[in-house]
């Protein structure tokens, strides 16, 4: 097994929004990746220009961030051929590593683009290096650049940011300062491809909470009225625990749940609805285990939306 440490640049429509194909918003024109072992240290790397064929001219914010010339990209091989040397280098067994949960996604896009295989496993599992910071070195919340963890963990800037090599070379710095445990513990689950039914749907066990990815729905009230998407199994026995405070809507993109498992206790539920490529929704509902403390807080929560509701004014 080895870590392949990616990082991507790609290019947008230079003509604006409005003119870009939708299923490409972003062409890849650039990767880097870094291999690292299983004990993470380093084993080679991979970088090469791609020649855009949709947007053929730099987009003015892809000029400021990234140092490719036009002549660069004119030069360079295409897409598929450099996609299959990469995939090639990457071996039979990759584990991806990315800073943010952006370069996968783009990556599959652009292979869907040009009809290309998907070589990934479903559910496909990565590793968010800029998540993952997060959790062990600040607040689990926070995202912060590159660069801000690069100084915090006063890893020496010897070259720029923003080239895909370079940034790719940085988050395996980073990598670095973490154990295997803190990486392996923390995977992330790639959405662009999300279970089609029941039967794909993805149940993952964590350290500290479980996540549920849905098949897909018409609309959010067809997802929020399904049985298996409002359940509230307990992360250690799974039986259903029972609810203290139904799903109610908190913010406008989270629905909050709480429940008591009788024999391990306070269990909170948040389900965020997103939105497939197809337009139908689809789940992610994480269930973690609570203090008292966190307990007032959702009913507290609960509270405000209730008044929010009675004056919608106010
Ligand atoms: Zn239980």
């Amino acid at each position: 097994m080895n870590y392949i440490v990616l990082d991507l640049e790609w290019n947008q429509c230079p003509t604006g929004k409005s003119e870009e194909i939708r299923r490409l918003p972003f062409e890849i024109i650039e990767i880097g990746a870094v291999k690292l072992d299983k004990n993470l240290q380093y084993v080679d790397s991979f970088r090469e220009i791609v020649q855009p064929v949709v947007y053929r001219t730099l987009h003015f914010k892809t000029q400021e961030i990234v140092a490719l010339r036009q002549i660069d990209l004119q030069k360079a091989r295409n897409f598929p051929e450099v996609i299959s040397d990469f995939l090639g280098w990457c071996g039979d067994d990759p584990s991806f590593c990315t800073w943010g949960p952006s370069d996968l996604m783009e990556l599959q896009r652009n292979l869907a683009y040009h009809q290309l295989p998907i070589p990934f496993p479903f559910p496909f599992l990565y590793y968010d290096i800029q998540k993952i910071f997060s959790i062990v070195y600040e607040d689990r919340r926070t995202r912060r650049s590159l660069e801000f963890a690069v100084d915090f963990l006063k890893i020496p800037k010897d070259v720029a940011f923003h080239s895909a090599l370079s940034d790719a070379h940085y988050t395996s710095e980073i990598m670095q300062h973490l154990t295997r445990t803190q990486i392996e513990q923390n995977s992330s689950v790639d959405y662009f491809h999300t279970p089609d039914n029941r039967r794909s749907e993805i149940h993952l066990r964590y350290a500290t909470y479980t996540k549920y990815i849905s098949k897909p729905f018409v609309s959010k009230v067809q997802a929020m009225k399904d049985r298996i998407v409002v359940s509230m199994p307990c992360c250690t026995c799974g039986k259903n625990a029972v609810k203290e405070i139904r799903w109610f809507a908190s913010g406008s993109r989270n629905y909050l749940c709480l429940a008591k498992c009788a024999d391990h206790g306070w269990l909170k539920g948040k389900i965020r609805l997103r939105q497939r490529e197809d337009e139908k929704y689809y789940a992610v509902k994480t269930l973690r285990f609570v203090n008292e403390e966190e307990v007032i807080k959702i009913s507290e929560r609960k509270k405000a939306q209730q008044s929010k509701a009675h004056h919608p004014s106010s």
